[in-house]
């Protein structure tokens, strides 16, 4: 009795939990989207905009389900970043906003974050450690003026910080941020790799239990993978990768990994596989009335999504009667799959198709990026560093200092971004030896 008293009462936290994250996200979004544009001040990277919600509502603030405080971080901020990295605003709101919203994810990590996919899956809500909130927002400037110079930047794009605070003074701090697997295709291997060996291995014999479980640097090793691009790709991927991590070795960050999932285009796609490990979880706290499969897997129409938007800028209007900034000024209505990032990595399918040699398209698509990108080597760390150095050889456990970190997980994605050919010349090689 009490497990089950303990499981109802977790999950009923997490939906409300996930109901206000939304309806802040909404309402402070559409607040700060309906202003007109203008540049940014020193100002805006420090701002906060705090709103109380209750059941009654006033002139400014909607009614709520439930009574909480939200806080939204740099909001100005963010909403450049939004346009740097092209969203459009009526289409973030309706993705993250509409009906039969989030999907959690099983705990993913050891840190205790919980994430949640929005409903199209475009997006990920992570919740993050307060360490982890104060210090995006230290770093926010020099993350900010990064990603304007680097547009195919492949660090997470970060969309928003917010906090919501319940009547009993639970903080609960969390950012938005891109999924960068796609919607509409399957992934079917999935590695998440820092360039070390130490305690880097999924135990394969459990894949029967967990076919989608992410696979580390051991297992990618083993099964002698290769990040197959050719010369020109690699030289383009390598280059903007060294550029991402000089950034992360000058503000001290460690512990990130190169997140890769991979489309093997003669598979396919296989519907029910997708929607296996996802759970949904409707704002109201009951059970979507809908079959989870189709609710999660099934991506929207041009004309739903058309819809979305519309009845999203309709929202927005009906909230501020003031004009829309001009953010999605010559932009069209609605995005489509593959056009929502200029970036040159996500360009095939809104991913990085394998290349041959001679650059001839291969038979894979990756779809990656550089995760986890808030861990300052603080003290923690630092400790972990000197425990664990007792008893491994110091170059392998994945506690390094940030510069050391940096080196070592580049010389790593150098030596396995080979093409086919390429790597079997050196295991030819290799052999002949
Ligand atoms: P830990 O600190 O223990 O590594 P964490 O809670 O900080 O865990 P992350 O490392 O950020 O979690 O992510 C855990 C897993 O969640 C990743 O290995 C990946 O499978 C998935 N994931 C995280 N971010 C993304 C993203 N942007 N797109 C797709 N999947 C993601
Ligand atoms: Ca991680
Ligand atoms: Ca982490």
């Amino acid at each position: 009795r009490v497990l089950i008293g303990n499981k109802v009462d977790e999950k009923h936290a997490n939906w409300v939990t996930a109901y206000n994250m939304l309806t802040g996200i909404r309402v402070s979004v559409s607040r700060t989207n309906a202003k007109l544009d203008r540049p940014l001040t020193d100002a805006d990277f420090e701002a906060k905009a705090k709103t109380t919600f209750d059941i009654t509502g006033n002139e400014l603030v909607p009614s709520a389900k439930y009574d909480f405080k939200f806080k939204d971080y740099a909001p100005w901020v963010f909403r450049h970043l939004r346009q740097l990295f092209r969203l459009d605003p009526a289409d973030y709101l309706m993705s993250l906003t509409g009906k039969y919203i989030l999907s959690e994810l099983g705990s993913p990590g050891k840190s205790g974050s919980f994430f949640y996919f929005s409903r199209d899956y475009r997006f990920i809500i992570k919740t993050i450690h307060h360490a982890e909130h104060k210090f995006l927002r230290k770093i926010l400037k020099e993350y900010y003026q990064h990603v304007t110079e680097n547009p195919n930047t492949l660090l997470s794009q970060f969309y928003g910080l917010h906090r919501v605070k319940t009547p009993w003074g639970r903080k609960i701090h969390f950012v938005v941020m891109n999924n960068l697997f796609p919607p509409h295709r399957d992934i079917h291997t999935t590695f998440d790799l820092k360039g070390s060996t130490i305690g880097r291995d999924y135990r394969e014999e459990d894949l029967g239990k967990n076919p989608r479980a992410t696979l580390k640097d051991l297992n990618w090793l083993r099964r002698q993978r290769h990040l197959e691009l050719g010369l020109q790709k690699k030289r383009l991927f390598m280059e903007q990768l060294q550029k991402d991590v000089k950034l992360m070795q000058k503000l001290q960050i460690m512990d990130y990994s190169l997140l890769i999932g991979v489309h093997d285009i003669s598979k396919g796609n296989d519907e029910n596989l997708r929607a296996r490990n996802l759970q949904v979880f409707s704002p109201g706290g009951e059970q979507t009335d809908q079959d989870p499969n189709q609710v999660l897997m099934r991506t929207p129409s041009k004309l739903e999504n058309q819809r979305r938007a519309a009845q999203m800028r309709q929202l927005i209007k009906s909230e501020r009667p003031v004009p829309m900034g001009r953010s999605s000024a010559g932009m069209p209505d609605v995005l489509e799959e593959g056009s929502r990032s200029d970036s040159i990595f996500y360009q095939d399918d809104g991913g990085m198709r394998a290349t041959h040699e001679d650059d001839s398209p291969g038979d894979e698509i990756y779809y990656l990026g550089v995760i986890d990108c808030l861990t300052h080597y603080g003290m923690i760390k630092k400790i972990e560093h000197f425990w664990k150095g007792l008893s491994h050889d110091r170059s392998q456990i994945s506690a390094l200092p940030p510069e050391q970190y940096g080196d070592r997980f580049l010389s790593f994605m150098e030596g396995i971004t080979v093409s086919r050919e390429e790597a079997a010349r050196l295991e030819f090689e290799k052999e002949r030896r």
